[in-house]
Parts: C-alpha cells; structure tokens; sequence
C-alpha cells in the first residue's frame, strides 16, 4: 500500500476532510517528538529506546506517530498497527494493513501491555529523568521545566525548537541577532518614513548578563487606533527564574523622558502575549518622534536599559 494510501479515507464527505485538516498540528507536534525521540542517546531499557522498538512500533499510532493513550483497536482481522483513539473518533479509520474497516473491537491483550510498562519523559534528551505508568495522564510532559523552548526571534515564522544553549547558538548563527555583554545596555532604534508603518517588528538584541541570556524587544502595532512603539524584554529560561531579575528601560530626547519599570518575561510567553499584555515601556507613535527630534520624518530613539537580580 502506498504511504497514507489508506488508513484515512475521509474523503467521504467535505465536512470531514476538514475535520482531518484540523490535525495538522498533531502531526507538527509528531515531527517534533519524533525527531526528539530518534535523536535520543541511548537510553536504557525503556520504551522510547530501540531494545523495545517492537513493542513501541505496537503501541505508537501511525498517524500521529504518537503513543496510543487509551483504548487501543484492532482491526476484525486482528491487525493492531491501528491508529489512535481519538483519531478514530474524528475520521473514518481503515485497516493500514488489510484495508478493512476498523470496528470497534478493542485489544484487550495490547492494553495489558501498555499498563504494564514505564513510560521515561519525552524530554529525557533534554535531562528529564522523570517516568510514569502508561496510562498515567500527561500533565508532567505538559509542564515538564526540561521542555524545549521555541525559538524567541520574533520577526519572522520560526519553528526551531530547543533548550537554551542551542537557542542561543540559533539566534547568533541562523539569525545573525546582535550580541551584548553586560547589565547595562543602550541600543538605538532608527526608521525612516515612520508614519507609512503601523506595524513592524526589530531586529532583537540579545543581551548577556549574570551568566544568563535576554532578548530586547522593539515593535510597532496599533493600539486601539493610537500607532504606538513597545520594547521589553524576555527571559531566556523559565518564569520562575525569570521573576529573580527586574529592569529598567528608559527613553527620552528634548529634556523628557519615559521609564518602564519591570520583570523579565519568560520566553515560555510569546512576544505577542507579552505585547498584548503591554507588559513593557510603550511610547505612543507621536511622542516617540518628538524624542527623535528632527522634523519627525525620522524615528530616532535611544533605549537605555539596566538589568539586575534581585536578592
Ligand atoms: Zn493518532
Ligand atoms: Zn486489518
Ligand atoms: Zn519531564
Ligand atoms: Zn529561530
């Protein structure tokens, strides 16, 4: 049978083909936790390492190429490389290997199995040693701090993934995002024709101090109706650590000046989530050209900042 040549017959009717394409992102989220998995050292005797490939290939669907979490079925031919539960439960199913319709006889001897086994974090490869029965739920994995973060670069789609180090190396090498060592920091923001953009989005600055990493934000959006510039930053880490430092941005120009006060977000939080929460220094579109003096054709602003731990 050809790839994906049959399992998924959900050309039956419109409205469950579309039902089918709302699955994209599970297999975006198969991609990543495959690759996650193939990359994994060699990791003892568990089910996610090769001694057990067998029994993973029984147990994994091979749609979602994600772990069967509950009721495993098998097909009236007893095939049991059947695909998950919840797919079954929002497109048609058919036997990926005789092509018969899949019913719904459980397989009881399989489940068996499943209880029986100890499952290691997906995110072992990342340092996790946490495990847990099969069936247990999966709220650890969920919350897991050992998760891989997204790829903070703000401008353009990214969907690199990784802990800190690697995103660091991703943002110098694959960005080319400007590095700065020290608390203190100034960096300036030049854009001509200001006016003609409502919303834009900098080049991030990575800033590097106490042994760990911040981005520095700068974007224009709307606000309401009122055209606005925000800069923040974020965290590389997470929230919990992140809260163990605070920072002042501070931007001025003919004798006035704004300062923000605050906390670092964690990357965990996206930089549209911290935007729209308005959690960092906002300068409205009319103050900021005043402070770039001029004839207000130009954006100039100058961002001094300084971030410190609190003890
Ligand atoms: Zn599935
Ligand atoms: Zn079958
Ligand atoms: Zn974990
Ligand atoms: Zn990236």
């Amino acid at each position: 049978m050809s790839p994906g040549g049959g399992f998924c017959k959900e050309a039956v009717e419109p409205g469950i083909v579309s039902s089918a394409s709302d699955l994209l992102p599970t297999s975006n989220a198969y991609l990543r936790s495959s690759t996650n998995r193939e990359a994994s050292p060699a990791s003892g005797g568990n089910l996610r390492s090769r001694s057990n490939h067998d029994v993973h290939e029984l147990l994994e669907c091979p749609v979602c190429v994600d772990l069967k979490h509950d009721t495993i079925y098998q097909c009236p031919n007893g095939h049991t490389d059947t695909p998950c539960s919840k797919l079954k439960a929002r497109v048609h199913i058919y036997c990926p290997t005789c092509g018969h319709e899949l019913g719904n006889m459980r397989c009881l001897a399989l489940e068996k199995v499943a209880e029986s086994l100890e499952l290691p974090c997906r995110y072992q490869i990342y340092g996790c040693h946490a495990t847990f029965a099969y069936y247990s739920d999966l709220k650890h994995e969920k919350h897991c701090k050992y998760r891989p973060y997204n790829c903070p670069y703000a401008g353009a789609d990214c969907s690199v993934i990784g802990d800190i180090p690697f995103l660091v190396m991703h943002l110098k090498n694959d960005h080319k995002v400007d590095m700065h060592d020290g608390s203190s920091f100034t960096h300036r923001y030049v854009k001509s024709s200001p006016l003609e953009v409502g919303n834009a989005t900098w080049m991030l600055t990575m800033l590097n101090c106490f042994g760990r990493h911040f981005c520095l934000h700068f974007e224009a959006f709307h606000l309401g109706m009122a055209p606005v510039y925000m800069t923040f930053l974020r965290f590389m880490g997470d929230e919990d650590e992140a809260k163990q430092f605070s920072y002042t941005l501070e931007v001025g120009g003919n004798g006035r000046k704004l300062i923000w006060q605050g906390i670092p977000r964690s990357i965990r939080d996206s930089h549209k989530k911290v935007r729209d929460n308005q959690d960092g220094l906002i300068i409205q579109r009319s103050l900021a050209l005043f402070f770039s003096g001029g004839n207000r054709q130009e954006l100039r602003l100058k961002v001094a900042g300084l971030i410190w731990k609190e003890q």
